[in-house]
């Protein structure tokens, strides 16, 4: 029978040096099953430091303005020498670097340039781990009008794995259809191992970071919250206001389309178990919610007009002027005469007197009433589904703090209530919400 196999990606402060390549060797050789490892580009050793990526970037901007690339480019070499020297490793990385440091310094664009930290990482990677080596731009596409062509990457990358015992291949970018290189966008790493995942069939995608998974609130806000042990994609979708800084949110789509489970792990706690993201998981009858998280810096637009409700394309004519004005909506809680749409306060920034003179003129409201300072919290839980009480729990929770809601959605899936409070009142809804159900 064929073994399993299982994608290992490991995030850039898993591989920041010499003493982090050793912990995710361990990690990868202790399993078999661990055949294909994406790795991104070396991240930050301690708090101060700089990501390799954020130097490649500094070093194309210093180009662009007309400076000597040599002094951006030093720090990035000595954190590549320094690596290779410590492991012991032959790849001559040193020529690399030249090779870079002239395509960057006679003006490679931004993309290219960006790349090369997963690059440089992934020739090192591969050498140590005994891996060949697979470059993404050979495998991974984009196409005529810059998006991302999964059906060609899937055969072309399928194909070249399925040919391979064990490979590395470089997160973070792939190429256009004349040959340039492309990236996705920050955090993209997540992504290319989302794909490769999918076209190894993996049986599972494994996302080695600097946290044992995802907690069920923010730590900042909330004293030692409980790890996620499982979460659906769904779920996962909808708590995207905390996801997003632990797994980049387009991550979710490829394997979630072959439903292969993603398992959220700790480079540096290999023992924990992690957060595993699977399609379906188990509801269990005392945890109620999976997470509760939120964010700031939202506005309200409420349009009030008599009989609102009978007038034919009313919500379409007011969608239509947010279209037009390039706001998309977060939110559309509508009462009978009346409609709000949320929207985040960076997309309306500039707009909002337009917007809504337009909506007086197309749409004839009787008012239009304007709300700032909003906060969103989401609560979001597969155990609320047909769970009777828990908005009123949820709500209780919230009186009794004392918190004003302004706003309530719930997903006609059950499975999540989004509410939204003053922001003086943002840390202390998700502290009640949290404590009311996790106990
Ligand atoms: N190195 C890239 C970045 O810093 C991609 C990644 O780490 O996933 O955004």
């Amino acid at each position: 029978m064929l073994m399993e196999t299982v994608v290992a990606k490991f995030g850039g402060s898993s591989l920041s040096d010499a003493g982090q390549f050793e912990k995710v060797k361990q990690i990868v050789l202790a399993d078999p099953r661990r055949r294909f490892v994406v790795p991104s580009a070396p991240g930050k050793r301690f708090g101060s430091d700089t990501k390799v990526t954020d130097m490649l970037i500094a070093a194309h901007e210093a180009v662009s303005a007309g400076k000597d690339v040599t002094a951006y480019f030093e720090p990035i070499r000595a954190r590549y020498l320094g690596i290779a020297q410590q492991l012991g490793l032959k790849t001559d990385i040193g020529r690399e670097l030249d090779v870079i440091q002239y395509a960057i310094a006679h003006g490679q664009n931004v993309d290219y340039t960006a790349s090369r930290g997963e690059y440089l990482n992934g020739l090192l990677l591969a050498e140590y781990l005994g891996f060949s080596f697979i470059d993404a731009a050979e495998v991974i596409f984009f196409d005529a009008r810059g998006n991302y062509d999964a059906a060609r990457t899937q055969e072309e990358l399928s194909k070249r794995l399925a040919k391979a015992q064990r490979a590395v291949v470089p997160g973070f970018y792939g190429s256009c259809i004349d040959g340039s290189i492309k990236t996705f966008s920050r955090g993209g790493s997540d992504i290319t191992g989302a794909i490769v995942a999918r076209a190894a069939s993996a049986a599972m995608y494994e996302n080695w970071t600097d946290v044992s998974g995802f907690l069920m609130a923010d730590p900042r806000i909330v004293d030692n919250p409980k790890p996620i042990e499982s979460i659906t994609y769904r779920e996962l979708r909808e708590l995207s206001y905390m996801g997003a800084t632990v797994l980049h949110e387009e991550a979710i789509f490829p394997v979630k389309q072959a439903g292969i489970p993603v398992n959220i792990r700790n480079t540096n706690r290999p023992d924990d178990l992690g957060t595993r993201i699977v399609a379906d998981a188990p509801l269990c009858p005392d945890d109620t919610i999976t997470g509760v998280a939120g964010h700031k810096g939202y506005t309200a637009i409420s349009i009030e007009k008599a009989m609102m409700n009978s007038e034919m394309g009313f919500g379409r004519r007011v969608l239509k002027v947010l279209e037009d004005y390039a706001v998309s909506f977060e939110h559309l809680p509508t009462g009978i005469d009346t409609m709000t749409v949320v929207v985040n306060d960076k997309l309306i920034a500039g707009k909002l007197d337009d917007v809504i003179t337009s909506i007086y003129r197309v749409c004839s409201p009787d008012s239009v009433e304007v709300t700032t300072g909003l906060s969103l919290i989401a609560t979001v839980g597969r155990g609320m589904v047909r769970q009777p009480g828990t908005a009123a729990h949820l709500f209780s929770a919230l009186r009794d703090a004392g918190i004003n809601v302004r706003m309530i959605d719930q997903g006609s899936s059950e499975m999540n209530i989004i509410v939204g409070v003053e922001t003086h009142d943002f840390e202390k809804a998700i502290r009640a919400i949290y404590h009311a159900f996790v106990k």
